[in-house]
């Protein structure tokens, strides 16, 4: 799923929290809601060095998690509480990466039995599917659904950084297949020896 889908979970999973515990500072202050979309966002910046396994954690991010929340109750400030949903959103990431596609460069061929890694059972965890690519339709139909009670419930800078969120998913999911395409040229056009230079998991499904 796109980073900005992830980013909006995290957004309402802080939200959700702020509704049922309106006293905690998810209620009040803005920034465990930052903090949320923050971790949702987090561990797609492994995106160009082992994608979808250097800082994606099922299961580390989860205990963490917990063990978190609990702190944050236990002393309930504004710190605590955004460092427990730094880590929800993130573990949430890691988990909702298994609903989507495979790790290939082109997924809706759905050629990749990849789709996030457990360290704590040092395998990947194949993809279901249930969004079948980043990107395709139904990502941003996700991304929207998050999106729309997040704006909702927002307002002033929040509820812009949640419309322009919504606004890039959009835009990615129109340009998702045409960039792949552009690429595919590119890479068609590159010289075998300068191709041999790129790191092989950009390229490696272009040949
Ligand atoms: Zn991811």
């Amino acid at each position: 799923m796109m980073a900005t889908t992830h980013a909006l979970a995290g957004v309402v999973l802080a939200l959700l929290v702020g509704a049922i515990f309106p006293e905690s500072a998810a209620g009040s202050s803005l920034l465990p809601v930052a903090a949320a979309a923050l971790g949702g966002l987090f561990p797609d910046f492994d995106l160009y060095a082992g994608h979808r396994k250097t800082l994606h954690f099922p299961v580390y991010f989860s205990i963490a998690a917990v063990a978190a929340a609990a702190i944050a109750v236990a002393v309930p400030t504004p710190l605590a509480l955004a460092a427990a949903l730094f880590l929800a959103a993130a573990a949430l990431h890691s988990a909702m990466d298994a609903l989507g596609g495979g790790l290939e460069l082109k997924p809706w061929l759905g050629t990749s039995e990849r789709a996030v890694y457990s360290h704590y059972h040092s395998r990947w965890i194949p993809p279901r599917r249930w969004v079948r690519y980043d990107g395709a339709p139904e990502d941003l139909a996700v991304a929207v659904a998050f999106g729309l009670p997040a704006i909702y419930a927002l307002d002033g800078l929040a509820e812009t950084g949640v419309i322009a969120a919504v606004a890039v998913s959009a835009v990615y999911a129109v340009l998702r297949k045409p960039m792949v395409i552009v690429t595919q040229a590119v890479v068609d056009a590159l010289p075998t020896r300068l191709a041999d230079r790129l790191p092989a998991r950009f390229i490696d499904d272009f040949r």
